[in-house]
Order: structure tokens, then sequence, then C-alpha cells
């Protein structure tokens, strides 16, 4: 018998479609669901995935991809490699597990709604490969990070994470919810595949991974490159998608990649940006999160919207501003309030780490350096309490993070303010112009408090920090701590000596030598 060649059968078996007669096409493909707004029906007949495979390709492919995920697990299986990780590199991974492993099944979903309601053959072909594609993400995340909880109950929540209420679990929920599980299946295409997919895993998968590979975690690096693979042929969804979007209705395609551009840089700002400036160990550090948000976000990305006759976002310069400010300041709130997160954030902050940090970023120092300075001088003379959180600082109500953190201390563009709106009987608050006009749009279908909406409306109880942590799942085994134990900040004992002395001659006693 001989078989045809693959271009002979493929447009026939994977662009399969018929006329229902006995129900009608809006019993099968509601709107609500679908989302072709002005996309006349006809029309997805164009629809052409740029990346052709066939279900017995894929399997064959994806088969190789496990075999090989997991020959680097077994053989390190025995190896003694985790002890010898970095503590601040350990930060990195289990904020990648937790704010990840979870977010993979929800893609799951996301694309089984695209593989159902797509209104093209051929995308709901695409769709189907990406379900099972997500599936295998969740289950490698989920089983890696599993081996490590005997060592590190902080794992534990890759599993544990969106089931709390955690504030940074919150923020990402309300992207990812408002991503993937709540949009018709052409605004999911636009903004999953097409602006998350397309920019931001990149940033995670191919960025982190090679600050993995730097810092000695085979494993994790090997992980996430395989993961990688299936992103990049599944974000191709969003290319065919797009192309009709901007040829029938440019204005909705505009606005959806603008606001999920924006929410997904809030969020990576704190998801990614304080692990690569950080977290990792100085000597491990391939690039600044600046230079790879450069690297993949702005070259690699904005070419893309270009390709489409997108323009740059309304927010494009604000966005370039925050940069050089956004996950600085995250990364100081985190560390300020590490009590609340499940991995212990490394500080940073050692002389050296300073000198990269005012290297790679020149107002760094002016900006952060006065505030780290008085965190020191308080860790150096034992107040640590002086170091801890008493209450939670307010939050922006789109991107659920720290106002204050879309800004820096004494930054001419980018001051420490919020951005407030009167409406429906109180006062609003965001952290920058973008997520207040994106809100705005939004309002009627954003149904998530804030934890400090949560706690002012007496959710939480009792409304103190132990209630507060209590609130948001953290047992004392996995809260956040510094680190290294404060050990980094040692170097600074004679500078905090000298401020000692300082602010003791300014009110008029000397010291005791
Ligand atoms: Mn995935
Ligand atoms: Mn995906």
């Amino acid at each position: 018998m001989s078989k045809l060649k693959r271009e002979e059968w493929y447009d026939i078996y994977r662009d399969v479609n018929w006329t229902p007669r006995y129900v009608d096409h809006e019993a099968i493909f509601p709107e609500w669901w679908s989302g072709t707004g002005k996309i006349p029906l006809e029309a997805w007949a164009e629809w052409d995935e740029p990346y052709k495979v066939s279900y017995s390709e894929y399997v064959v492919t994806q088969r190789e991809k496990e075999a090989s995920a997991f020959a680097v697990k077994s053989a390190l299986k025995r190896s003694t490699i985790f002890d010898k990780l970095d503590e601040g590199w350990k930060s990195v991974s289990k904020e990648h597990y937790g704010a990840t492993s979870l977010v993979e099944y929800m893609a799951v979903l996301a694309e089984l709604r695209m593989a159902r309601f797509g209104l093209a053959g051929a995308w709901r072909h695409m769709a189907t490969f990406g379900a099972l594609d997500e599936i295998r993400h969740a289950q490698l995340d989920l089983l890696f990070a599993h081996e490590f909880i005997p060592k590190d109950p902080q794992f534990d929540w890759a599993q544990k994470a969106y089931h709390t209420n955690e504030w940074g679990v919150v923020a990402a929920r309300a992207l990812f919810d408002g991503l993937m599980s709540n949009p018709s299946a052409v605004d999911t295409a636009i903004q999953l595949p097409f602006t998350f997919e397309t920019g931001f895993t990149n940033l995670q998968f191919v960025g982190l991974s090679a600050d993995a590979m730097e810092s000695g975690d085979y494993n994790f690096a090997n992980m996430i490159s395989s993961v990688q693979t299936d992103e990049a042929r599944h974000a191709q969804q969003g290319h065919p998608t797009m192309q009709l979007l901007m040829e029938h209705d440019p204005k909705r395609a505009q606005w959806l990649v603008d606001k999920t551009f924006w929410l997904s840089a809030r969020l990576f700002a704190i998801l990614t940006g304080p692990g690569m400036d950080y977290y990792t160990p100085l000597e491990h550090r391939k690039q600044s999160f600046k230079e790879f948000m450069e690297e993949w976000i702005v070259n690699q990305y904005a070419r893309t919207l270009k390709d489409f006759g997108l323009r740059e976002p309304w927010y494009w310069d604000e966005f370039m501003r925050g940069l050089e400010t956004w996950h600085h300041s995250l990364h100081l709130g985190v560390w300020f309030w590490r009590p609340t997160v499940w991995w212990k954030p490394q500080a940073g902050i050692s002389k050296a780490e300073r000198a990269w940090l005012n290297d790679k970023y020149p107002n760094w120092e002016q900006q952060f350096g006065p505030i780290w300075d008085q965190l020191i001088a308080n860790v150096n003379a034992g107040r640590i309490d002086k170091t801890l959180p008493e209450t939670l600082p307010w939050l922006c109500e789109t991107c659920n993070l720290p106002i204050g953190t879309a800004g820096a201390p004494g930054h001419a563009h980018h001051p420490v303010r919020a951005y407030s709106m009167n409406y429906g009987g109180r006062m609003h608050h965001f952290c920058s112009k973008p997520c207040r006009q994106i809100w705005w749009e939004d309002k009627d279908t954003l149904h998530q408090d804030t934890i400090i909406m949560r706690l002012l409306t007496g959710q939480i109880q009792p409304p103190t920090v132990p209630g507060i942590l209590g609130y948001m799942g953290l047992t004392p085994e996995v809260m956040g701590d510094d680190a290294y134990g404060y050990a980094w900040a040692k170097e600074y004992v004679t500078d905090t000596l000298r401020q000692v002395a300082k602010e003791a001659a300014a009110a008029g006693s000397v010291p005791a030598k």
C-alpha cells in the first residue's frame, strides 16, 4: 500500500468542518464563548497556522521530549546538586514553581476553550495539541518540585500557592483569570498565545533557563527549556487569529494587546525581576532583567507588533522607564514583607552586588540606596523588628501590586504616588495611569478584591500581621525570611557604627567606645 504524502492529506485532516442541520450555528458556537465579533463567519476559512503538525508527528516528538527531560532528572537523582545550590537561586525556582505550576493547568482549560469554540477547524486542531502541551507542563512542574519537599517545605507551594490568598498569588490570579478563564476564544488567542506566550514566556523560560544553567540547576534549566519548545509551537495560534482581527476589527486587537502587555509586564516585574537581579548569585547572572526585557520583549515582541500593523501601546515610554524602577521597588517590598512569601528573598545588596546594580542601573543608588542603608543599619544594630512590616501597603485595584511600585523614590517621572478615581460612591486607587485606565474599561468584569479591600471589609480576622499571614495560608515553616540570615549585611558594620556615632553626635551625646 502506498502512502500519501503529508501535504496531500493534511488540509483535509486538520480542517474538519461541517454545516450542522439539527441545530443552528449559535447553539454550537455561542458568541460569548467564540467571540467572533466583527469577523464574518466565512472569514474563518482563511485561518492558517504557520507551523504544521499531525497527531502522529506530535506524539512522536512529545515522547522524545519527555524521555529527555526524565533522563536528566533520573541521572541527577542521586547527585548532591540540590544541596549545593545557592539559597538565592533556590528562591528563584520556588517562586517559579508556585507562580507557574497551576497556571499551566489553567492554560489547559484556555486551550480547551479554543479547541472547542474556535471557529476554524484548523485552529481547533492546533488548540487540542496546546491542551495536551499544557497538561504536560503542569505535570512536569508538580513532579519536579515534589521531589524537593522533604528537603524544603517551601517547594510544597508548587501545588499549594493557587489554593491560597497569598497576595502575590492574588495578583497573578487576577492577571491569568483575565487572560485565560474569563474571555472568549478570540480574546484568549490574542491575550494568551499572541501576547503572553509570544513575549513573556520567552523571558521566563529562555532567560531564566540561562541563569539556571549558570547556577548549576541543570534539572530546572532542562525542564523549562523543554516547556518552552511547546510554548513556541502553540503560541503560533495567535498569529492567524490576529491577522483576521486586524483585518476586521483593529481597534479591538490593539486594546487587547495593550492591556495584556501592560498587566503582564507589571506581574513579570515581580515574578522574574527580583530573581534575575537579586536572587541569582552575582557570578552566575547572565544579563540584567532590563537587558533580558530589552532583548525578548522590547526588540522581539515590538517587531511582532509592527509586522501585524499594530501600534506601540500608548504607554510605551512609561513602560520603558519602568524597566529602571518597577522590579527594584517590588524587590524592596518583597524583602521587607518577606514573611508574606513562600520563598526566602535574597537581599542582593552586598557591596559587590550593589556595584553591579549601579553599573546596570545608573540611578539605582540615588533611588534605592538610602532605603537599603537604613535597613542595613537596623540589621547590624540588631533591630530586625524595624526591618519587618507592621501592616500592608495599599494595593492597586488593577494589578494588585503595591502602590508605589510603578515608581521609585526621588524619580523625576515616576515618583511614588497613587492614581485615584472617585467612582460608584468610593475612591479607587491605582499604581499608575495605565492601570487606572484598564480598570475603567474593564470594571464590569473585574471581581477580585485586593487584599487591602478584604482587610478593610473585615474578611481578614484578626486584622493584624499574624491574622493576615494566617489568611494568606502562610504557616511558620514556609514563611519567607532573609536567604542568608542577614550575613550579607556584616560587611557594612563599620558603616553602621559610623552612622550610629553620627546620630548620637547629632543628639548631643558621644557613644561609649
Ligand atoms: Mn505551558
Ligand atoms: Mn502555553
